[in-house]
């Protein structure tokens, strides 16, 4: 089987709980949102059709990393997806499927761990959230707010309180670069005694809006 894939690269992991780790990305083509802020609009289209065990291939030749990012574009778009992500489990890797919430999440084998966002309104794309998924994450998976102004943080607030998410899984907000500035959602973060996550876009600020990296 294959899968559409933009590209595949070594980076530093820059957002989630995995943050600040090597990893392998397997970055999948296409896309069904346009976040204002999006800043992977290559993988809307670009990309070529490639087996899913050549894609192994190519991330078992990085040996010595054990993080694997499969993200888009939105993965679950593709039907293969589940397949890539069964076998890179079963091939001992850590994987973590980034997607933008607004698709049913499909089953996972085991450990594979989602890492859901849950479109803030400044994005655009709020509307397009598939609600029903919250009630499909297991203690193991993340959420994600990347937040662009204090009505994004409010709104946020709301979502997790309305959907009992404290507890639940792992929370991060994570603040969109140039919009808005960490320190400011720190110290509402602290304010509020908000028990989450606190994430700065790693990789843009060590690689800036360089590609593949
Ligand atoms: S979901 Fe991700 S890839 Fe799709 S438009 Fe939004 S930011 Fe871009």
């Amino acid at each position: 089987m294959k899968l559409k894939v933009n590209e595949t690269f070594r980076s530093i992991q820059g957002e989630s709980t995995y943050a600040g780790l090597p990893c392998c990305f397997v970055r999948l083509s296409g896309c069904n949102l346009r976040c204002s802020y999006c800043d992977t609009m290559y993988a809307y289209e670009e990309g070529k059709y490639i087996d899913i065990d050549s894609i192994c291939e190519s991330i078992s030749g990085d040996s010595g990393i054990d993080l694997v990012c499969v993200t888009g574009g939105e993965p679950l778009m593709q039907t293969g997806t589940t397949i890539l992500v069964s076998q890179l489990m079963k091939m001992g890797y850590t994987v973590l499927i980034e997607t933008n919430g607004s698709i049913k999440l499909h089953c996972l084998p085991g450990k594979a761990i989602y890492v859901m966002d849950v479109k803030c309104p400044d994005s655009g794309m709020s509307h397009h959230m598939d609600w029903d998924n919250i009630s499909l994450l297991r203690p193991q998976d993340e959420v994600k707010f990347v937040l662009s102004s204090r009505s994004d943080y409010e709104w946020a607030k709301c979502v997790l309180e309305d959907y009992h998410l404290f507890g639940k899984v792992k929370l991060l907000f994570s603040c969109t670069k140039g919009r808005i500035e960490p320190g400011t959602v720190a110290k509402w973060i602290l304010e509020d005694r908000l028990k989450v996550r606190l994430q700065i876009q790693l990789h843009k600020y060590i690689f800036d809006e360089e590609r593949g990296v």
